[in-house]
């Protein structure tokens, strides 16, 4: 066949009134239909995905959602039952087909816990298990609009980037807002230099904890002022707070002592675990450091995450899926270094995390300590073996100042 003849076999317009013609088996196709058929495929989809509830996104049931945090999570068994029950929940809630009066409202959550116990860590896993883009923001760069900072919705514009810009995506991803504590009210701030009391974010908050659509600037706000706004709604937007609300173990304790005096001696003084006061809190604690009740309304799910002991911290290093000795072994493996750390090593490794209250956090800064000096000097060289004892670990951890570590975490 002669090429001025060749048509699309769609709309029978010739090869030279197309800018593509693609060939098939016995037929071609031009540009323009491509591009109708795919807006019908991509019309029908999202059709037939409101019909359906939202589509491609597998329910996992609760059980499977906290084996899977179990395999990067150490302890905190009681968060991650709850966290498993409201993401389940909340994925449920996506997936129904509206049919009735029924409705069901949304389950954010709010994680109380000091830093480092794995609050990042929880929400991370559950956005890598579920496949939605997280967004990890933390409220105290948050201001009011006016202020020097950024809006509320820049939190959206994150996610909308974690998203790649698809908005469908970031629609049902999860934002992290972190430390959610720096913007409790505090009626006896002295700060003239930022927004008086947290407060003025609380309440801009509430809107996108709800529902609602924001207007998103795509790039970010204040720096590219002419850019289009993307519209977001954020009713299925799962959102996780977290903070370590330093102090509030004083407000517990006040109300449990009250409760024990009072009308419930149900909790009496012996039975109260002094040592995490947090296992008994409930959202008036929470009121009462600062958070207003409307914020704490449209963050129904509290927990709280244990203070890491020892053997959890020990537990850390090597358990889960990604454990920071078996990172360090595969990081030696590739120069073909096998390392070994024996147990007295790990131990002694946890002893100083413990004794300079690094937490998690420092266990890594820990380790790095302990391996430099091999890491720079073993690639490329005979040794194949890294044995690090207690002894070794000592050696190394006293060179550097332990002090200067402890103020860098
Ligand atoms: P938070 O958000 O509570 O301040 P992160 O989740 O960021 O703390 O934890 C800091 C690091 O400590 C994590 O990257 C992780 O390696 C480690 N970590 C903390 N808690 C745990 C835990 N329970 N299980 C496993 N690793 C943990």
């Amino acid at each position: 066949m002669a090429k001025e003849q060749l048509r699309c076999s769609f709309c029978g317009r010739p090869k030279a009134e197309t800018n593509i013609l693609i060939a098939g088996i016995d037929s071609h196709i031009c540009d323009r239909c491509v591009e109708q058929a795919t807006s019908i495929v991509s019309e029908e989809a999202r059709a037939s995905s409101k019909q359906k509830g939202i589509s491609g996104l597998k329910l996992h049931k609760p059980q499977e959602i906290k084996n899977f945090l179990g395999q990067y999570v150490i302890g905190q068994d009681q968060t991650k039952r709850v966290l498993a029950v409201a993401v389940y929940n909340h994925y449920k809630r996506l997936q129904q087909v509206t049919k009735d009066d029924v409705e069901i409202q949304k389950s954010n959550i709010i994680m109380v816990g000091q830093t480092g116990t794995g609050k990042t860590l929880m929400a991370k896993t559950i956005a890598k298990l579920l496949d939605v883009p997280l967004a990890i923001v933390d409220a105290t760069v948050l201001t009011e609009a006016g202020y020097v900072g950024e809006d509320v919705e820049s939190m959206l514009t994150r996610l909308l980037q974690a998203a790649d810009y698809n908005v469908e995506k970031a629609e049902r991803g999860i934002v992290f807002i972190d430390e959610i504590d720096k913007i409790a009210r505090k009626s006896d701030n002295p700060s003239i230099t930022r927004d008086v009391s947290g407060e003025g974010v609380q309440q801009a908050l509430l809107k996108l904890l709800e529902g609602t659509v924001v207007n998103v600037p795509p790039k970010g706000g204040r720096k590219h002022p002419d850019q289009k706004f993307v519209e977001v709604n954020t009713e299925n937007i799962l959102f996780i707070a977290g903070g370590a609300f330093d102090g509030i173990d004083r407000i517990i304790s006040k109300r449990l002592n009250m409760q024990a005096v009072g009308y419930s001696a149900s909790i009496s003084d012996h039975k109260v675990d002094k040592e995490n006061l947090l296992k008994y809190i409930i959202p008036k604690d929470l009121k009462d450091f600062g958070m207003i009740p409307e914020v704490l309304g449209r963050l129904p799910v509290l927990t709280h995450l244990d203070p890491l002991d020892k053997e959890t911290l020990r537990s850390i290093l090597t358990e889960p899926k990604n454990a920071l000795v078996k990172q360090y072994q595969r990081l030696f493996e590739l120069d073909e270094i096998t390392l070994v750390i024996e147990d007295d090593a790990l131990d002694y490794i946890v002893e100083k995390a413990m004794e300079y209250k690094l937490g998690a956090r420092g266990l890594r800064s820990l380790c790095e300590v302990v391996l430099t000096d091999a890491m720079f000097e073993m690639p490329g060289g005979e040794e194949q073996l890294l044995e690090v004892n207690k002894e070794y670990a000592l050696r190394k951890l006293s060179k550097t100042l332990l002090k200067e570590l402890k103020a860098a975490s």
